[in-house]
């Protein structure tokens, strides 16, 4: 049995204050739920905080983005090693905004998956497809693509410390949900595809759901046999919200 895993993603949300309050809250109301694995991903200003107000707890750490080098001259970039001391657990990589916005490609997203399994963190990869891919019915050659450009790049050793999010692109922030059979489907497929090279790490691999996950949705979505927990977005920034998400599971 997979354990689920429901991971909040605050993305580029919150002030030193509204952090502050919010991982109290979530750590208050995560005492009493043992049978899932709570974490969350914060910005990196706030990762020094989450390490502080976190640790002893059960609740996890994440960052959002890790750079693909080691150190030296990257203005701007964190590394792996710096989010390790940190305290991270997690490290979102590939999410489809920074796909999209800040053109990061698969072989960019392999070498971050990279990074961060070696300084002994665990990726959440993000896979997706967007509405014009999924009306053309070319969803499972979109997935199919990112997953085979990780295992090409990587190896399927790989997926043995990796987490895995499916997130629609037409469903994450527009309220829009995919339907649990809308989201079964998809992440069977990704089991599949990852089983044709190793059936024991398919079994093993938990793949999350992303994209307008909410406590009115969650228990429906997380009763699929594939989906493994969730990749919440705007219901993490609200802590009987998130708290209700990680009750569902
Ligand atoms: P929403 O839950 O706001 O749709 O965001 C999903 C997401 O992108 C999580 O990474």
């Amino acid at each position: 049995m997979r354990q689920p895993l429901i991971a909040g993603n605050w993305k580029m949300n919150g002030t030193r204050a509204s952090a502050e309050s919010l991982i109290q809250g979530v750590l208050k109301g995560s005492s009493g739920i043992a049978k899932t694995d709570i974490a969350v991903c914060v910005p990196f200003v706030f990762l020094e905080l989450g390490q502080r107000m976190l640790s002893g707890s059960p609740v996890r750490l994440g960052a959002q983005n890790v750079c693909t080098e080691a150190s030296g001259a990257y203005t701007g970039e964190t590394s792996a090693g710096m989010l390790n001391e940190f305290g991270c657990r997690y490290v979102i990589c590939g999410h489809s905004e920074r796909r999209e916005y800040y053109g990061e490609t698969d072989a960019i997203v392999a070498k971050k998956l990279t990074m961060v399994a070696s300084a002994g963190m665990t990726p959440i990869l993000c896979v997706g497809e967007t509405l014009e891919q999924r009306e053309q019915g070319f969803m499972e050659t979109v997935i199919a693509s990112q997953i085979d450009a990780i295992i090409g790049a990587n190896g399927i050793e790989s997926f043995g410390q990796i987490e895995i999010a499916y997130e629609p692109v037409w469903a994450i922030g527009t309220g829009k949900t995919a339907t649990p059979e809308q989201a079964q489907d998809v992440h069977a497929f990704i089991r599949a595809r990852i089983a044709e090279h190793d059936a024991a790490i398919a079994e093993k691999v938990r793949v999350l759901y992303g994209g307008s996950m909410k406590p009115s949705n969650a228990a429906e979505l997380l009763a699929m046999a594939d989906i493994d927990g969730g990749l919440i977005g705007g219901a993490s920034l609200v802590a009987e919200d998130f708290l209700a998400i990680c009750q569902a599971g």
